[in-house]
């Protein structure tokens, strides 16, 4: 095997880099912008530039490079064709075809969806660490899973597998989610989802006792914030939060039983005050086989995609 690999984390405004050796030590990294303009044409041209720029600094070549992995923030299937990235104005194409298209010199490259490169990274050198299947869940703006089985990603057909952020937890939603769908797990339990129904709450004049206000102040750490202190209304929301993402995560753990979950993106900063709730919800429902499946929070940050892509090259 060649002395070093790349990993490309492209996200909808930013692009990951990072340099590792392929004994797993990350070497060095850094992002560009992402140029989404004119259906993001400049996104991959831009990410061989700057992969170029990096060797030239280290004075190596393609020649030391034993691959590309890069995550992106879409479905992908298992010919690396992408089913659109709305973020990067990406329609259908073959990832693989067009970057060798752009580097030839590439010995080895490998593509999957953020969420799987970024639950593979956590399972390598993260949140579940020495474990070999896992399903992972980042809540943020929106929520995405990732499933691996024994060390490898789980794609599914089109690039599916692992979305869970769009199963309808609830019938009679009347507002609709940005899918079009009503009563979508992400409407609830993503951070834009405890924000929603935070403010939704306090727009009843019956609500629980509360220090939250609804201004444009609000987040869903503040959420979380006065939780942790006990307030009434705050303690309730995520108690409904966990309640919703540990019943949707059953469904889950009854098709592909994984060892650990792992709860990554922004919200898991509210750290295992969260979990703990989640896992509550989750032992509710759960059926005996799979009751005590243990829990873990990412522990690599915005550098998971970036250790998963490698990690598909090793
Ligand atoms: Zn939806």
């Amino acid at each position: 095997m060649r002395p070093y690999a790349f990993g490309v984390d492209i996200g909808g405004t930013a692009i990951k880099l990072g340099l590792f050796r392929t004994t797993g030590q990350l070497m060095e990294k850094g992002s560009i912008p992402t140029r989404t303009e004119n259906g993001g044409e400049n996104v991959l041209p831009d990410v061989m530039a700057a992969l170029n720029r990096a060797m030239d600094r280290r004075g190596i070549t393609w020649d030391h490079i034993e691959g590309v992995g890069m995550g992106v923030p879409g479905p992908v299937d298992g010919n690396g064709t992408v089913y659109q990235c709305i973020n990067l104005g990406w329609g259908v194409f073959n990832i693989p075809r067009a970057v060798r298209g752009l580097e030839p010199r590439i010995d080895r490259f490998k593509v999957t969806n953020d969420v799987n490169a970024a639950t593979l990274g956590e399972l390598w050198q993260g949140g579940a660490k020495g474990r070999r299947s896992a399903f992972m869940i980042t809540l943020g703006t929106g929520i995405g899973g990732g499933l691996v089985v024994n060390e490898r990603i789980v794609n599914g057909t089109g690039g599916g597998a692992g979305e869970i952020g769009h199963f309808r937890v609830v019938t009679d939603e009347p507002e609709a989610c940005k899918c079009g769908g009503h009563g979508c797990l992400e409407q609830y339990c993503s951070a834009t989802g405890l924000l929603r129904c935070a403010r939704r709450a306090l727009a009843d004049p019956d609500h629980l006792p509360t220090a939250l206000v609804d201004d444009e102040e609000l987040t869903a750490k503040k959420v979380c914030d006065a939780a942790k202190t006990d307030d009434p209304l705050a303690v309730r929301l995520v108690d409904e939060l966990g309640d919703r993402l540990g019943w949707a995560l059953t469904a889950v753990a009854g098709t592909c039983d994984p060892e650990v979950f792992v709860i990554g993106g922004g919200l898991s900063n509210a750290g295992r005050f969260l979990l703990e709730r989640i896992e509550t919800g989750y032992r509710r429902y759960a059926f005996h086989a799979y009751r005590d499946t243990p829990f873990s929070l990412a522990q690599l940050g915005n550098d998971a995609g970036i250790y998963g892509c490698v990690r598909m090259l090793l």
